[in-house]
Parts: C-alpha cells; structure tokens; sequence
C-alpha cells in the first residue's frame, strides 16, 4: 500500500478490557482507499503481547458475562442493534472508502451485518436445551448449552461489515467473549463497529479487537487461552488455519475461496438473467466469495445470453464506488489489480476469446486499482480461468451441450461454495438441486448468499469444519452441551403419591 496525502494519518488502535489502547511498538502498514489512493489511516501489527493481553482479559470476563441473563445479553444486543442503524450510513461510507465496493453495495452489506444482530436476539430460544422425562423409572435426562469460552475470528478485507458479525452477536449471545482480528487491508470498519459496543457497556473484555497480519493469526491459532477460532478467506489460508488450530485442541470453523457456476439453461428468462448474472460477476468488483465467476450455458442458451450479456456488460461504468453512477468499483490493491490481469493473459494464451476486455480500464479510471469488467468466452473446464479463484471482475463462459454435463462440470471442482441455474423448468431445477455439490444454490438468483437466520453453508474446500456461520448453526458452534440424566430418591418410584419429608 502506497502513501499519497501529506497530512498525518489516524493511527488507529486495538480495543482491549473494555478500553482503546495504543500498540507500543512494532511495524504499521497504511490503509489506502483503492478507488483514490488516498491515505486513509495507519494500522499498527500487534504481536503476541498483545494477544496476551486481549485474551487475559477475555478469559477475565467469562464469569461475569456468563452469569448476565441470557435476556439480558439479548436486551444488550436490541441495543447493538440500533446503535448499529443509527450509525449504518457511517458504516457504508466507510466499507466503500476502504474497500471500494460501490456505495449502494456497501449499504447492502451493512444492511446484513444488522441482519445478524437481529438473528442473535432469538437466543432466549435458540439456546434452549431438551428434555426427556422417565428414560428410566423415576429418571430424567436433558442436555442444556453452555458457552464455549473465548471465541476468535480472523475475517477477509472484502466484507469490512458483514463477516465480523457473522459471529460476534452470536458468540456474545451465547455468553462467550470474543477477540476479534480484522484484515490488515480494511481495519477501519471495525473501529467503527467497536465505537458502537464501548457505548453499550458491556462487562470490560467481553469484546476485544486486535489488529494485525500473519504472524498474530498464527499466534491465535496456537493461544491457550482462545477455545474457539471462526476463520473466513482465501483457501490455503483456511486450510493452515483449520489444521492448525485443531492441532492446538480448538473448535475450528474455516470459510475458505470459492469459484461459483451460475447454469444457463435454453429456456431461461434472458433479461433477467443477464441482470442477475452481471450483480454476481461484477458487484463488488467480484470480490465476493459468492460471485458467480464461471457462466455454463447449455445447448442454444449460448446464442440466446452472450449478446445481451456482452452488450449489458460493455455499459457498466468502472469508478469510485462513493460516485452513484459507478456500477464495478475498484479491486482492493495493485498486487491484486495485477494478478487479476495476469489471470486474463493466461486464460487468452490457453485460447479463451475476450467477449469483453476490461484490461484498459484503469487508463480511464483514474489513479485507483482498477479493472474492467471482463468476459472470457470458449473456456474450457481444463483452463485455469476455470478452475482458480480470480476475486476480480472476471466471469469466464463455458459451453455445454446438456444438463448432465453442466452438472458434470460444476461438480469437478475443488470449491462448492453457491452456484445459480437460470430456467423456468422445475424439473431442471429438482434435478440441478439434487445432484449438484455445492451448499448454497441459487434458482434464478444470481448471489445466493442465506440471510442471517440460515447458515452459510459451502462445501468441499470452500469450508472445513462442521458447523457453518449464522442461523441455527451459530447457536451450536458457540455453545457446548451438556446433558444431565438425574433421579431423586424422595420422589418415589413413580407409582404412587410423591413426597418430601
Ligand atoms: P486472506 O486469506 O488473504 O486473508 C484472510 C485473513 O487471514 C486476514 O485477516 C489475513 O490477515 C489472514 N492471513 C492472510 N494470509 C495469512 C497466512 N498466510 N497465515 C495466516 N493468516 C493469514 O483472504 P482475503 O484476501 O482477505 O479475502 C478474500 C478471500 O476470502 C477469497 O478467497 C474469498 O473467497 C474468501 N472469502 C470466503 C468467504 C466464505 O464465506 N467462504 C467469505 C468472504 C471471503
């Protein structure tokens, strides 16, 4: 990240114990805004002194947290919840300056991020235990949920918003604390979400944040004192971070990379399905782990979508996405703007044709990270455009022959995060939805990304673990049973009159 503003840049700093504190010492990156190249703010790199103290005083606040009311911890996040909403423009604006997504994406984005909030107020009922009576004579058994203790997550630059709340109301909901550690790319977002929980007064270090990169992830991942790590971001990274934090005996969720199929069926509704194939290829510059990225069109959809596809998507304007008439913002970084172009180079060496080349974008769109929206046509699912996640506007189209083979086709990839089919006929459907390895699916929508109260559930190495963020899988991650089979000799042998003497 390169600085290009003369004025002193915000530091901004770590919130531990209930406070703000300053890193002592230690390297600090800057944060730019992508579209501008603005300095925006320093972020300071912590290191394990100050993990030591964040999760001291998580471990600190666990008795008296756990011992709040469970009404009462929901009461606290009625009032997360409206902070939240209060502040919501604020928010946006910021998830657009640091990352770039457009304005109106980035009120989507925090739209959802109270959406979670709003999900975690049911845990008066989602906590709720069972109970059998008379397992045996006069025997009763019943399982109740407990928090798990402290609770980690490490969260990717492109939600800034939405994927630290995939898991703080919950975990707090369900009377854990939590540390949580935002990308080093767009850790100002958080600041914000952090300004709103201080005024909440919660005990002090029932929410902590510490800013870092690598090293302080790998120091999570070995932490004594953290029970449970929520990892979301690129696959490698989710694979070393699930490996290895169950090495360390933690319970581990990690979201991983993703590379989505959206099927065009011959009998689709081709304006609208170009409408919805363009949101998922192109919103957010395609940094979305839900973007749809491969196109496969079966038997004459091809014909029917790559005019209007090609037309519609030639009419997007690239730009700042703080400007209401940009529609495809900027991708987060130069490295990243780089290895989107050269994933577009090596896909037309390997003999994809650019139906629309995006490459000359940045010419035209000022000093920020840009690239143009791009369309690669006669892929092949042998091809890397294929096959390897790009998180950049990039959607590659693949031409098929039948559903079976589109079927074939989307299933022979390594990733099953979400994919789309496009057609009015229900049995396509039946038949896609039922055979398809993916865990989230989209009909006729082109990010079929669940609200709140589902999970997000991908597959395959889009997700390692058991139990999926939000909905009623968040409720399970952040509680451990217990079951309790109990007799009470006084009570009689469940035949006659009880008494107690
Ligand atoms: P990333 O893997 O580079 O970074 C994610 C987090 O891990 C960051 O907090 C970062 O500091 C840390 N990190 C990075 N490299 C590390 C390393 N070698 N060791 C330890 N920690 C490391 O991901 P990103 O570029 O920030 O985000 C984009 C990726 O996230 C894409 O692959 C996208 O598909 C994925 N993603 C997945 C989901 C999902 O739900 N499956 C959601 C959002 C994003």
């Amino acid at each position: 990240m390169t600085a290009v503003s003369s004025t002193t840049p915000r530091m901004l700093g770590n919130y531990v114990g209930g406070r703000w504190t300053a890193v002592a010492a230690g390297d600090v990156l800057d944060v730019n805004n992508p579209a501008t190249g603005e300095l925006l703010a320093r972020v300071p790199l912590s290191g394990r002194n100050e993990l030591d103290e964040a999760v001291r005083a998580a471990r600190a606040a666990l008795p008296a947290w756990r011992a709040v009311s469970v009404i009462e911890r929901a009461r606290r996040l009625f009032g997360l919840r409206e902070e939240l909403w209060q502040r919501r423009e604020e928010l946006a604006r910021s998830v657009t300056a640091e990352m770039g997504k457009t304005l109106g994406d980035a009120r989507a984005e925090v739209g959802r991020a109270i959406e979670m909030v709003e999900c975690a107020c049911a845990v008066p009922t989602t906590m709720q235990g069972r109970i059998l009576e008379d397992v045996a004579q006069n025997v009763d058994c019943e399982t109740v949920r407990q928090p798990v203790g402290v609770c980690a997550a490490i969260v990717p630059f492109n939600f800034p918003a939405m994927v630290p709340m995939w898991f703080l109301p919950f975990a707090i909901a369900c009377g854990n604390t939590f540390v949580l550690k935002p990308s080093e790319q767009v850790p100002m977002t958080a600041q914000i979400i952090f300004e709103v929980l201080d005024e909440l007064d919660l005990p002090p270090g029932v929410v902590n944040l510490v800013n870092g990169g690598r090293p302080l992830v790998e120091a999570m991942l070995d932490h004594p004192g953290i029970d449970a790590i929520s990892f979301v971001g690129s696959a490698g990274v989710a694979r070393l971070v699930y490996e290895r934090a169950a090495r360390a005996g933690k319970r581990v969720q990690a979201l991983g990379g993703a590379k989505n199929h959206m099927v065009v069926m011959p009998d689709a509704v081709i304006e609208r399905t170009v409408e919805a194939i363009i949101g998922s290829a192109f919103g957010a510059a395609g940094q979305r782990c839900m973007a749809g990225s491969v196109v496969v069109t079966v038997g004459a959809a091809h014909e029917r979508l790559m005019e209007e596809l090609a037309a519609a998507t030639r009419r997007l304007r690239v730009g700042d996405g703080m400007d209401t008439s940009t529609d495809v913002g900027p991708v987060i970084s130069t490295a990243a703007r780089e290895r989107i172009g050269a994933a577009i180079d090596v896909a037309i060496a390997a003999g994809a044709r650019a139906a629309v080349d995006g490459r000359g974008a940045a010419a035209d769109s000022g000093p920020g990270n840009f690239v143009g929206p791009t369309i690669l046509d006669g892929v092949t699912p042998d091809m890397a455009i294929a096959q390897e996640e790009v998180f950049g506007p990039v959607l590659a189209v693949v031409a098929v022959a039948s559903l079976d083979e589109a079927i074939a086709v989307v299933n022979a990839s390594r990733f099953g995060n979400g994919t789309s089919i496009f057609t009015e006929s229900g049995a396509a459907v039946r038949r896609y939805r039922h055979d398809v390895q993916a865990g989230m699916i989209g009909v006729n929508i082109g990010v079929a990304a669940p609200v709140a109260f589902f999970p997000f559930s991908g597959w395959k190495d889009s997700f390692l673990g058991d139990l999926h963020a939000h909905g009623g899988d968040a409720v399970e991650f952040f509680t451990r049973k217990k079951t309790v089979t109990s007799r009470y000799f006084s009570a009689g042998d469940g035949s006659g009159p009880y008494f107690v003497e």
